[in-house]
């Protein structure tokens, strides 16, 4: 499933396919996707040019000049592909931007759990998905802020941290490598953290972002570990394979319906070791 740094690489590949390229001829067919829309709000991009791309997590806003603009989420199994001249649409194709010099831009999407919403962008930026994400973890964390964000809320690390208003853009995947960077049990209160501790899980959602990024970011994108791709994470979808630090055994957990994988040694249980004098010593 597609996370921040998958995210991330669509847009810098949209902003280098769609700039300076007028669009032609847009269309999208009636799915989910677009849920109720109508098909002809996305005709009316036929005409337009890119302005910008801003991402917030998972989220992409595309603005166009004259003040349109077309919000993305890539759900589960979305993904922009570019379209040679000439060549047919691969299958599961739910929108195309057709652009001068007969190139095309599909939004392919086999599983229709992404969304597509078209709309000026001031309308956009009132859209309730995008209003209400937390800061985007890869220009940089406010270690200070995410402290404040953990101690208010009762629900396990692992389940604070797939909350997208905590940090956008952190999914399964990075939630996972995130704990075991940080050396932290997923299952511990997110209130008991100390700000010595929130500074170190900062410093590991970076971390682990940075690292798939550089991997992502190649001139053959990594494919999604469900699609068969290699798993380069440490312990995502690692079950029983042994620790890169200790060699114990990774373990899996299910926690908010998700699955969550960690070393039971690396990252061991939380008794509540930390009283409160000690922590705001630390
Ligand atoms: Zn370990």
């Amino acid at each position: 499933m597609p996370e921040l740094p998958e995210v991330e690489v669509a847009a810098r590949q949209l902003r280098s396919w769609l700039s300076g390229r007028r669009i032609v001829a847009a269309h999208a067919a009636r799915s989910r996707v677009i849920r109720g829309q109508a098909p002809q709000r996305f005709a009316s991009l036929a005409g337009r040019r890119l302005a910008g791309i801003e991402r917030v997590g998972k989220w992409l806003l595309l603005s166009f000049d004259g003040g349109e603009g077309l919000i993305s989420h890539l759900g589960m199994t979305g993904k922009w592909i570019r379209r040679r001249k000439g060549a047919a649409p691969p299958p599961h194709v739910r929108a195309t931007l057709e652009l001068e010099g007969g190139q095309a831009v599909d939004y392919r999407d086999p599983r229709l759990f992404g969304r597509l919403v078209r709309g000026s962008v001031d309308e956009l930026r009132r859209f309730p998905s995008w209003r209400a994400l937390g800061p985007d973890p890869l220009a940089g964390i406010d270690a200070a802020r995410l402290h404040a964000a953990l101690a208010r809320t009762k629900r396990s690390l692992k389940e604070a941290l797939m909350d997208q208003r905590t940090l956008a853009g952190l999914g399964n995947i990075h939630v996972s490598e995130a704990l075991h960077r940080a050396k932290l049990d997923p299952r511990r209160p997110a209130s008991t953290m100390t700000p010595h501790e929130s500074r170190r899980l900062a410093d590991a959602i970076r971390d682990g972002l940075r690292y798939a990024l550089a991997l992502e970011d190649g001139p053959e994108p990594v494919a999604y570990v469900e699609e068969g791709g290699e798993n380069r994470f440490l312990v995502y979808d690692h079950a029983g394979e042994p620790c890169p630090s200790c060699g114990t055994p990774i373990a899996r957990i299910v926690q908010g319906g998700r699955s969550t994988y960690f070393c039971p040694r690396c990252q061991p249980r939380w008794r509540g070791r930390v009283n409160r004098a000690k922590a705001r010593a630390r």
